[in-house]
């Protein structure tokens, strides 16, 4: 399948329940988001908001409703179709017990040493890791060198940056850091979403910038804010 350059993500009237469950986590969820529109939705812990960007990423699939990108449903785009096209940042880091270049490389493996060096500046870790002994060649995770959970955080993002997609999906992408932190990469982080369609999932959307939009997720239903 192949996409056009730029695709429009259209959401119809999604449901979604997980089995066990009696009430709905998606109910007559409905959403355009033209090429290059950043959005950021925000909901209450327990509202949803993995489930969705689950689904956005074409991890699961609705119980009914339609998921379009680019005119294709994202549940049946070829895996390598829809991870190329598709950035996901789970809610968790998800980094397994390699080096840190490694955990860098592994959707890009094309990347140089100048190319991951960036990503780190990105999410403000080049300082961090300058002071390791074995640099990029550090070894984390179990039986590793220990990071924590910030630091985790940030090089899950990092992992993103090295990709060329057109959607960004960050679940949490700054749980657990500080303001100041947040102002920096936040900052940077805006060159590379430029030209990518975006939608951040959070609690607190100071430090995304250049957002065009902010929505509601609660009981189910995604509303939008009015200014
Ligand atoms: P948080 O802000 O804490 O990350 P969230 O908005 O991301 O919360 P979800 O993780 O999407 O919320 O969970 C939404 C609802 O679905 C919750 O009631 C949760 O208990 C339930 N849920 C999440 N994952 C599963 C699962 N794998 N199986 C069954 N129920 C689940
Ligand atoms: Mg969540």
């Amino acid at each position: 399948t192949r996409l056009p350059r730029t695709a429009q993500l259209h959401a119809e009237s999604l449901y979604f329940r997980y089995p066990a469950a009696e009430t709905p986590v998606l109910d007559r969820v409905t959403l355009t988001l033209e090429p290059g529109q950043r959005l950021a939705i925000s909901g209450r812990s327990g509202s949803g908001k993995s489930t969705f960007a689950d689904l956005l990423a074409g991890l699961r699939r609705p119980d009914s409703g339609e998921l379009l990108f680019g005119g294709c449903r994202v549940d049946q785009l070829p895996p390598d179709a829809r991870r190329a096209r598709i950035a996901y940042l789970t809610q968790r880091s998800d980094l397994f017990a390699a080096s840190i270049a490694d955990n860098l490389r592994i959707a890009s493996s094309a990347a140089d040493r100048d190319e991951l060096w960036q990503a780190l500046h990105c999410v403000d870790l080049a300082d961090w890791a300058t002071r390791l002994p074995d640099g990029l060649d550090t070894w984390i995770g179990e039986a590793g060198h220990r990071i924590s959970g910030g630091q985790g955080r940030r090089l899950a993002l990092a992992r993103l940056l090295l990709r060329d997609p057109w959607l960004v999906i960050l679940d949490e992408p700054f749980a657990g850091l500080d303001r100041a932190t947040i102002n920096t990469i936040g900052e940077r982080l805006d060159g590379w979403l430029q030209q990518r369609s975006c939608i951040v999932f959070c609690h607190d959307t100071r430090g995304v910038p250049g957002l065009d939009r902010v929505m509601q997720l609660a009981a189910g239903r995604l509303h939008e804010n009015r200014p």
